[in-house]
C-alpha cells in the first residue's frame, strides 16, 4: 500500500503531487486508495492517465517521437508535452496532429511548448529581447506616449530593501509616513531572521524642506533616506515627482539600455518592495512611479506581511499544472466590496518578465506609530539627478486652504450615527445630538452612508450630516474614551477610523451586524428605541447599569 493518501489533496493538488510518481505499482496503490475513500472522478481520472501513460511500455512515451496524438486527448497531450523537452519531437507530434485530428486546441498547446522551449534556448544564449517604442507598436495612435520614457522591467534583476515614500504636507511629515516606516522596520527586521539577509528599510523623502525630516525618519526606523530637496518642489507636482522618484529607485539607469548603474551605496537594479501612503497625492505618486517602472500596484492596504507563496496559475509558473514557490512575496490585504470582503494581492512576477517593486499603498491608520529611537543610526544620501524646468509645465497660480471644519479627535466621547436611521432620518440625528450632549467633551460623528446618502434633513441637524464629521478611512480617525455607534454596520472603511477607541458601545437591530465583533457593548435593538433610554440613564448617572441590561457582549470585550 502507498504511504502517498490521495485524499489529503484537493483535485488541484493532485496533479503536482502526481508528476513525479511513475512507479505503475505506486500509482495503482494510490488509485486503490482514492476508490476506497473519497472516489471523485477527477481523481481517478487524473491517476488512471497516469498509469495509462507508464503502463504501457514503461516509460513516459516522450522524447522519442512514439506519441500517437490520434489515439490522446487534448488533455493528454497537454500534459504530455510537458515532459518533451526536444523541440524535434514536438515538431513531430504538430505534424502528426494536423495530419491526424487537426485539433486547434491540441495544435496550440504544441506550438505553445515548442515557443517557451525556444524562447528558454533564446535566453539562455544571451540573446537581447528588444525593446520597442509604444509609438512604433502602435503607429496608429495620434498620441502616442512621446512624453512617457518607456521602460522595460527588468528581467532577472537584484532587488534589494524596502522604499517607504515619505509625505510632507507644509512641511510637516505626515502620520501615516511615520506609520509605514514602523511597520516597514518590523517587516524587514522579520525579512531579514527569515532569510538570513541584511536588507534596509530606505526612506524617501521629496520636497523644498524635506531635510529637516531624515533624523526622524533614522529614528522610526529608516536605515538609509535619499531625499531630493529643490524649491521648485514645494508642492506636490505628477511630473517632477513621479520621475525624481522612479530615477531614484533606478537611481539613474535604465533597464531598456543594458545594465542599471548601480549607485554607490546599493548593490540591487530596484527596490524589492516601495510603500506609498494612499492619501490623495500618495495614491497618484504611487500609481504613476509603479507605471513608470513597469511594476504593479496594491491601493489602499491595511495589512501587509512577507511570505513565501504557493502559486498554480500557469501565467505565474510558466507550466499548467505545477505548483512553485515564490520566495520573499509582500503579501498586501485590502478591503474590498465595500469592506465586506478582504482581497490579498501578490506582485508576483512571470517566467520572462519581472514585477518589481511589489508595491502597495497604506491607509493612514493602518499602522502603529512606533516610538522613536534617538539611538538608532542611518545614512543621509542626497538624489544627485538633474530636475528639468519642463517638468514644471503645470504652474500653480493661486491655493486655498479649505476650512478645516469639525475636528472629532480629543473628545472624550463620540456618538456616530450610521444609516440605521433611515425610517426617521431627523429624529435619529437629534437623538444622536441629545446623547453627545450629554457628556461634557462630547460630539457627533457619522458614516460615509450618512454623507452620501439622499436623506432629507431638516435644518436644525443638516450640519452633523457633512462630511467634515465623517469617521474612517477617508474621513477622521479617532480613538475617544467611549464610543457609541447607531445604526452602523461597521465596514472596514468605518472601523479603521475608530477601533482604537477604549470602549465601543454599538447599537444594530441586527445581532450579526459586522460592528459587533469589534465592540465592547452590543445592543441588540432599534436605536430610536435604545437611545432615549441611553440618554436617560447618562442623565441619571447609571449608564452601566443600563448597559449591563441592555447589552450583550460584543466581540471586542473582554467579557
Ligand atoms: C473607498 C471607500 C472609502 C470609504 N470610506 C469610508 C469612511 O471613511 N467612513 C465610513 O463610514 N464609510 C466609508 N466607506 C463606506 C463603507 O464601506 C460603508 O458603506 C459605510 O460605512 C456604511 O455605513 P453605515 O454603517 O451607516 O450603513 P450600512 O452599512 O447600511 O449599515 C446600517 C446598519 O444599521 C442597522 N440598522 C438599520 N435600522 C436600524 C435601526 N432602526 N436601529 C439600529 N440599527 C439599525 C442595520 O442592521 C445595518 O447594520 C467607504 C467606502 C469606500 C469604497
Amino acid at each position: 500500500m502507498s504511504e502517498f493518501d490521495p485524499g489529503e489533496y484537493t483535485i488541484a493538488e493532485l496533479g503536482p503531487e502526481l508528476k513525479d510518481i511513475e512507479d505503475v505499482d505506486e500509482l495503482e496503490a494510490i488509485l486503490e486508495a482514492e476508490q476506497e475513500g473519497e472516489n471523485r472522478t477527477a481523481a481517478v481520472k487524473l491517476i488512471e492517465s497516469r498509469i495509462e501513460k507508464f503502463g504501457e511500455d514503461g516509460d513516459e512515451g516522450g522524447g522519442d517521437g512514439e506519441l500517437d496524438p490520434a489515439e490522446m486527448s487534448v488533455a493528454d497531450i497537454g500534459n504530455a508535452v510537458r515532459d518533451l523537452e526536444e523541440v524535434e519531437d514536438l515538431e513531430a507530434l504538430l505534424e502528426a496532429e494536423e495530419s491526424g485530428e487537426d485539433r486547434d486546441s491540441a495544435k496550440n498547446l504544441i506550438q505553445k511548448r515548442i515557443d517557451d522551449l525556444s524562447e528558454s534556448d533564446e535566453d539562455e544564449e544571451g540573446e537581447a529581447v528588444e525593446a520597442e517604442a509604444p509609438e512604433e507598436r502602435h503607429p496608429d495612435l495620434d498620441h502616442p506616449t512621446n512624453d512617457k520614457r518607456h521602460v522595460r522591467a527588468i528581467d532577472d534583476g537584484t532587488y534589494g530593501d524596502m522604499w517607504v515614500y515619505c509625505e510632507t504636507q507644509q512641511g510637516d511629515l505626515l502620520d501615516v509616513s511615520r506609520e509605514m516606516l514602523g511597520k516597514a522596520r518590523e517587516l524587514m527586521d522579520d525579512y531579514n531572521e527569515d532569510y538570513d539577509e541584511a536588507e534596509q528599510v530606505v526612506a524617501v523623502l521629496i520636497g523644498d524642506d524635506v531635510e529637516a525630516h531624515t533624523e526622524e525618519c533614522v529614528e522610526l526606523g529608516a536605515d538609509v533616506v535619499v531625499t531630493a530637496e529643490d524649491d521648485r518642489l514645494e508642492r506636490f507636482r505628477h511630473k517632477p515627482y513621479t520621475r525624481i522618484f522612479a530615477d531614484m529607485a533606478r537611481w539613474g539607469g535604465d533597464p531598456g539600455e543594458g545594465n542599471p548603474d548601480p549607485a554607490d551605496w546599493r548593490e540591487y537594479d530596484e527596490p524589492r518592495y516601495v510603500l506609498f501612503p494612499a492619501t490623495n497625492n500618495g495614491r497618484d505618486l504611487s500609481a504613476l512611479v509603479q507605471a513608470e517602472l513597469d511594476s504593479g500596484l496594491a491601493s489602499d492596504c491595511s495589512g501587509l506581511y512577507i511570505e513565501d507563496a504557493e502559486i498554480s496559475n500557469p501565467v505565474k509558473t510558466g507550466e499548467p499544472g505545477t505548483t512553485k514557490t515564490f520566495e520573499r512575496i509582500l503579501h498586501m490585504k485590502r478591503p474590498d466590496f465595500s469592506g465586506f470582503e478582504y482581497s490579498t494581492i501578490l506582485c508576483i512576477d512571470n517566467p520572462h518578465r519581472d514585477f518589481h517593486p511589489q508595491g502597495g499603498s497604506v491607509i493612514p491608520g493602518s499602522f502603529e506609530i512606533p516610538d522613536p529611537d534617538p539611538d538608532r543610526e542611518g545614512e543621509v544620501v542626497e538624489w544627485d539627478g538633474d530636475i528639468d524646468d519642463g517638468w514644471f509645465r503645470v504652474e500653480v497660480t493661486d491655493h486655498d486652504v479649505l476650512d478645516e471644519g469639525v475636528d472629532l479627535t480629543g473628545n472624550e466621547v463620540v456618538v456616530a450615527m450610521g444609516r440605521g436611521i433611515g425610517a426617521n432620518p431627523t429624529k435619529g440625528m437629534e437623538l444622536g445630538i441629545e446623547l453627545a450632549n450629554c457628556f461634557e467633551e462630547a460630539d457627533v460623528g457619522v458614516t460615509r452612508g450618512i454623507v452620501t446618502g439622499s436623506y432629507q434633513f431638516d435644518a436644525n441637524v443638516e450640519p452633523y450630516t457633512k462630511e467634515e464629521r465623517q469617521i474612517g478611512e477617508t474621513g477622521q480617525v479617532i480613538a475617544p474614551d467611549l464610543y457609541i455607534a447607531a445604526g452602523i454596520s461597521g465596514a472596514i472603511q468605518h472601523k479603521v477610523g475608530m477601533d482604537d477607541s477604549d470602549v465601543i458601545v454599538s447599537i444594530n437591530t441586527d445581532p450579526d451586524a459586522r460592528i459587533r465583533d469589534f465592540s465592547d457593548y452590543f445592543i441588540e435593538g432599534d436605536l430610536f428605541d435604545v437611545l432615549p433610554g441611553l440618554i436617560d440613564a447618562v442623565k441619571s448617572g447609571d449608564v452601566s447599569e443600563a448597559l449591563a441590561e441592555a447589552a450583550a457582549p460584543g466581540g471586542g470585550g473582554d467579557d
